[in-house]
């Protein structure tokens, strides 16, 4: 079953998806750009949803500024499938007092939220939502994992063994994949399967990207992110070159929407929206269909399906 905000739904009932955005998102790293908005974020997930939308992953962790108790009702009113995050990000988007707090009893804190409901980000320690995370966000860093990382991949592994729920992993500049497996799958034990790497965008060397593939992980493209976009013009080539190596099977598409100035409802852009009218019309017309319906349908229906052991 796929954890969406308002429930356990069949993965075949998920639809078109965007694997990784964000309604809602503030970090200190990203001054003057917060998504706080939830007009904005309705905006926006009304326009993806005329463009044809039907589910959309959030990946906003911990602490910064999910706003967990506005998304059953954006869900709700726009009929768009919201998939929430537990987890954490690297170390420099947190404060350090709130950081410490937040990683004692981090694995229990990420299981809570999977299985009894998210924390209000204002009220970590607080009381259970309604809404439930679908999904455990953690981060690597630049070609390596920090302390901080290490800490939290253990966290998330261990709250994948406890409940089945995915992990979905930030690469800083989409590097260190097949370290991220290493730590992940060959270390503790996570299978490949239950493994998103985000970012592969942002690094586009093709040989690493095929290895992931060959292993069995989820590959993440997502974009075109405004603060991360010089690499965009090489989507096509390395999405062609994994479909051609037979693992469209393995590819999944997000927008990345991590600033106001890349919300197409408030008057920035291109937005959430972009990723099916852009993007996805891209991929029909170079692709094929049936790769966009991998890449749009039937990968997410499976790389967010968990079994929910606890
Ligand atoms: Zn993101």
């Amino acid at each position: 079953m796929i954890r969406t905000v308002l429930g356990d739904i069949e993965p075949d009932a998920l639809g078109v998806t965007d694997s990784h955005d964000h309604l809602f998102f503030a970090s200190q790293k990203l001054p003057g750009q917060e998504l706080d908005d939830p007009a904005a974020a309705e905006a926006e997930l009304r326009a993806f949803a005329e463009a044809g939308g039907q589910a959309l992953a959030q990946w906003t962790p911990i602490g910064l500024n999910r706003r967990a108790e506005e998304l059953p009702a954006l869900a709700r009113t726009t009929g768009v499938h919201l998939i929430a995050a537990t987890g954490l990000h690297q170390a420099a988007h947190y404060r350090p007092e709130l950081l410490s707090r937040l990683r004692d009893g981090l694995a229990g804190r990420f299981i809570a939220e999977l299985t009894e409901g998210l924390r209000r980000d204002d009220d970590p320690d607080g009381p259970p939502l309604a809404a439930r995370a679908g999904l455990i966000k953690i981060a690597g860093d630049f070609h390596h994992l920090d302390a901080h990382a290490e800490t939290v991949f253990e966290a998330a592994a261990a709250a994948h063994h406890a409940t089945g729920a995915t992990i979905a992993v930030h690469l800083e500049g989409g590097t260190h994949p097949l370290g991220v497996l290493a730590e992940l799958h060959g270390r503790r034990g996570v299978p490949t399967a239950s493994i998103i790497l985000g970012h592969l965008n942002r690094f586009p060397d093709a040989a690493p990207h095929r290895e992931a593939a060959e292993a069995g992980a989820w590959l993440g493209f997502d974009g075109p992110s405004r603060a991360n976009h010089a690499t965009d013009w090489r989507l096509f080539d390395l999405l062609r070159s994994l479909a051609d190596a037979g693992h469209a099977d393995r590819v999944l598409l997000g927008g990345d929407t991590t600033s106001a100035a890349a919300r197409a409802s408030t008057g920035g852009g291109p937005g959430i929206p972009f990723l099916l009218t852009g993007i996805r019309a891209r991929v029909i017309g170079e692709l094929g269909r049936d790769v966009a319906d991998a890449f749009f349908g039937r990968n997410p229906a499976r790389a967010f399906d968990a079994d929910w052991r606890a």
